[in-house]
This record gives structure tokens, sequence and C-alpha cells, in this order.
């Protein structure tokens, strides 16, 4: 007889998969010692905990738990599935229990946020939502910009690279050779993603490190690598800045509150590709970017004036192709349709003088 097994709930329901038919075996989940024992259903199975990957919150609902063999638990009680692994394996710094205080910070900022907006909307909003993009896990980051990339690949934004692998080396290698002349630790997680599309010469950044670049500008600038390292730098910076995220969270911030009085956060997720596709990166963010992008080619020896070159080739009208400045589908957070101003012309011409 203990306290606890008074208070806390010893069992939970779940589904069983074993990984190799769609059956599901109906069993019942318990922990004893450090083990997890999993019974039912021609099932009698125990798993050290120290093996078990705890489920993040994936989808407001069911809980997922795979095992090391290809087997998996399914469990659609989420609320009696986290009140029992709080419980019963709850000792362990579980990551359930840490993303979960993660996402209570994250609701208080939120409805902090609500106050901000009713303060000063153009003031403060971005400043609040860079504080609140610093409480977000990277795993937000990664899911939502999967979740956009999957959204633009269905739309038929774009299709397969048209690129040879050696092209697309040949990108890849002379880029993470230019990273990696910034000093350690500066530069974020990427991955370089390449596609055709029907947005022409382009090349935008997604939450989570997916930077894709059309065959279209590789084309238009002949593969020239200083250009490239140019652009994909300012790319880069986007993601260092988090950018996608502050833009995201600033342009739903009201229905993010929303959401965090429902405890719902599905309404935001479902918006995302709507946002990414109306909302556009503000002077601020597109000139830090535009910084980054200057102290990469400085730290590889390329002047920045190719890029001032390069915005002049992209405004001009391709033959064959629709004119840069009406693409059929707008998707602002790329280069070619923030506005290639003189504004920023100037920056990198002043840049490429001022050595
Ligand atoms: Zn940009």
């Amino acid at each position: 007889m203990t306290d606890s097994s008074a208070t806390a709930p010893i069992e939970v329901a779940a589904e069983y998969f074993d990984g190799r038919s769609a059956r599901a075996h109906a069993v019942r989940l318990r922990v004893a010692g450090d083990r997890l024992l999993i019974e039912g259903d021609h099932v009698h199975r125990s798993e050290p905990l120290a093996t078990l990957q705890w489920p993040e919150r994936t989808r407001h609902g069911a809980r997922l738990l795979h095992l090391a063999d290809g087997g998996s638990l399914h469990c659609r009680d989420s609320l009696g599935w986290d009140t029992w692994s709080h419980a019963a394996a709850g000792r362990r710094d579980s990551v359930v229990v840490r993303v979960q205080q993660r996402w209570k910070w994250v609701l208080v900022s939120l409805l902090v946020l609500v106050g901000v907006v009713a303060l000063g909307y153009d003031h403060l909003l971005p400043l609040a939502a860079r504080g609140v993009v610093a409480l977000l896990p990277a795993s937000a980051d990664e899911a939502l910009g999967e979740a956009a990339l999957s959204s633009i690949d269905g739309a038929g934004i774009t299709k397969p690279t048209t690129l040879s692998v050696a092209q697309q080396d040949a990108v890849r290698v002379a880029f993470a050779q230019a990273v990696s002349r910034l000093p350690a630790g500066d530069a974020p997680a990427y991955r370089l993603e390449f596609r055709q599309s029907t947005i022409g010469p382009n090349a935008f950044a997604l939450p989570g490190g997916a930077m894709v670049l059309t065959d279209e500008l590789y084309k238009l600038v002949d593969g020239d690598r200083d250009i490239l390292v140019g652009v994909l730098g300012h790319e880069l910076g986007h993601l260092r800045h988090r950018h996608g995220m502050r833009m995201l969270v600033q342009a739903g911030v009201l229905s993010a509150a929303a959401g965090a009085l429902y405890g719902d956060f599905s309404t935001l997720f479902s918006q995302i590709p709507v946002l990414l596709g109306q909302a556009s990166y503000s002077r601020g963010f597109e000139h830090e970017a535009d910084v980054d992008s200057v102290r990469l080619m400085k730290a590889n020896g390329i002047s920045p004036a190719v890029m001032a070159t390069f915005f002049v080739k992209v405004r001009q009208p391709r033959p064959g192709a629709k004119a840069a400045s009406a693409p059929e589908v707008r998707l602002p957070i790329a280069l070619a349709s923030h506005p290639a101003d003189e504004e920023r012309i100037r920056f990198f011409e002043d840049a490429a003088r001022d050595r």
C-alpha cells in the first residue's frame, strides 16, 4: 500500500500495433520499476523505459509512442495518457513534460500579446512576437516548415527539379564551404531543396531550415557560385533570425490568441499556408537578412556588388517568361517578390565599397 496508488492512475488503455500488421490490439499500459508493461489481447511485453521515445504532442488528440522494434502504442485519450505518463513515468524528465511546460509559457505569452495588441499594434507587436518565438521549441519551426513545404509542393507551385545531381551538388558544396567560413555556431541548421517552379527565379526559406532554390534562379545566374552564396546567405539570415516564425506569429496573433484560449493550436497550424501566401517580410527583416548575406560574402572574399547586379538581372523580363513583376502565384517570402528596390541595391553597393 503506497500513497501514490491512491491518487495516481497506474494504468491507461491503449492500442498496440506490432508494426507488421494493421491489426490493433487492445492493451493496458502500466509502469513497474524501470519497465513499461504492455498487456492485453495476445500481447505481453515488457520494455525498458529508457528505450522509449515519449511522444511530443504532434496533433490535438491522439498520443503515439514508438517502440524500438517498430511496434507502436496509440492512445486516443490524450488527457488520460498525459495524466498517466506524468504520474507513472513522470519521474523521468520526459519530453512530454518538457514540451508541455514550454507550451504553457507560450500560452501565457500569447495572452500577454492580446494585451499588447490593445496597447500598440505597430510598435510593440513585433517585439512581443520575437519574445513568443524565443519560447517556441525548434520542433515547432520544423513542423510548420514541413507543413508549408508540402502544401507548396501539393499546390503545384513547385515541381521536381530538372537540375542534374552534379549541378545540385556543386551548389551544395559551394554553399557548405562558404558557411563553414562563418564563426563557429553562427549558422543555423539548413537544408537545400531544389525545385522547378511557377514563381520564376526565386529562393525562399521556411521555418525549420528548408531553403528552396528554383531552377529558374539557378539558370538565370548560370549557376554563378558568388551570386548563389549571396542569395542563399540572405535566406540563411531569415532562418537565423527565425523571421518566418516571427512573421507567422505577428500575422496570426489574433487567431493564435483565440486558439490559446481554447487550448487548441490546430486553428493556427491550418492557417500557415495561407499566412505564408499573404503576409510578407517587413523591410526590417529584409535588411537583417541582407546584412547576413553581406557578412557571408565578405567571409568568402566575394564582393557584395554581385547582389546589386543580380537584382537588376532579376527585374529584367526574360524571353518566353511572364514578367517577373506579375507572378501568377504570390509567394512574398521569396526573394524576387520582395521589392528589389533602390534602397537594397544601394546597400549592397555601399557594402562592396566599405571593406
Ligand atoms: Zn528575404
